[in-house]
């Protein structure tokens, strides 16, 4: 017959702790991960009611065993060096928990670099006591959780600020020139808008002024298309030509719909 160690019920008891922990006190969302390698819960933080989508991983610990090296200020973790590759690694910032189930009090502590020890065998890391997992400690852990924005503020500086799409050229110094491939232009001012920009101007913003050239068979059509508003002023549209007066107004249409064209999917 299989049997259930003492270990077990410990170690349960410290997830379920803690998920009472973070549902009564921090009010965030606690998922328990089905494939466990090193962690066992995702926390996501939770602003007036709303689901954030910044999550933290956490590796639950429970029972007298892991306060075996402890003063008044903390104790000491300590960890296999496997975990913690993994979890210096991870796309999620990675919090250890402590659960004494005799006073019914989580510690927790980051892991990062700074934090760590590496020793010949295994790890070690500082939990110092006065991080409680309670609603008092919710604007530092919502902090790490914020971690990432970090990344997205840095990815932004080379994205479309309209639809995302990457930056293409960006030119050094005074000179004010951007391109992305979505067709977004900037060059001094903005010279073709991003199509995913809402303030794209539409094509009845332009008055369309007719020119004939020349006569007889060599007569041709001269379509400008001349900006009637502000948003339109944006997006030059260049003259365009056909032998029919219709001919040149399509051949402006078609160079308004080029630029228009969207490119690459919303992200
Ligand atoms: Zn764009």
């Amino acid at each position: 017959m299989p049997r259930v160690s003492s270990s077990h019920h410990t170690e349960r008891l410290g997830v379920h702790a803690v998920a009472k922990k973070v549902h009564e006190d921090l009010r965030w969302i606690f998922r328990p991960q089905d494939e466990d390698f090193g962690i066992d819960a995702q926390i996501e933080v939770v602003v007036d009611y709303v689901p954030t989508g910044r999550l933290i991983g956490a590796q639950i610990k429970s029972g007298p065993s892991y306060f075996n090296e402890e003063d008044s200020n903390g104790i000491v973790f300590r960890g296999a060096l496997s975990h913690l590759d993994y979890w210096l690694q991870h796309d999620l910032p990675i919090i250890v928990i402590l659960y004494d189930p005799s006073s019914q009090i989580a510690y927790w502590q980051h892991v990062t670099p700074k934090r760590v020890t590496r020793l010949a065998e295994g790890w070690k890391m500082w939990i110092p006591r006065q991080q409680k997992l309670e609603a008092v400690q919710a604007p530092t852990l919502e902090t790490i959780a914020a971690r990432n924005e970090y990344f997205r503020a840095v990815a932004s500086e080379f994205t479309c600020p309209h639809c995302g799409a990457a930056l293409l050229e960006r030119a050094g110094g005074d000179i004010d020139y951007e391109s992305y491939a979505c067709g977004y232009l900037v060059q001094d001012t903005c010279q073709r808008p991003c199509p995913f920009d809402p303030a794209f101007p539409k094509y009845e913003e332009y008055t369309l002024e007719f020119h004939e050239c020349g006569s007889g068979p060599e007569k041709t059509w001269l379509c400008i298309p001349i900006p009637a508003t502000s948003a339109a002023k944006r997006l030059r549209l260049s003259p365009a030509t056909g032998k029919t007066k219709e001919e040149a107004e399509q051949v402006a249409r078609a160079e308004y719909a080029r630029c228009r064209t969207k490119r690459r999917p919303r992200r």
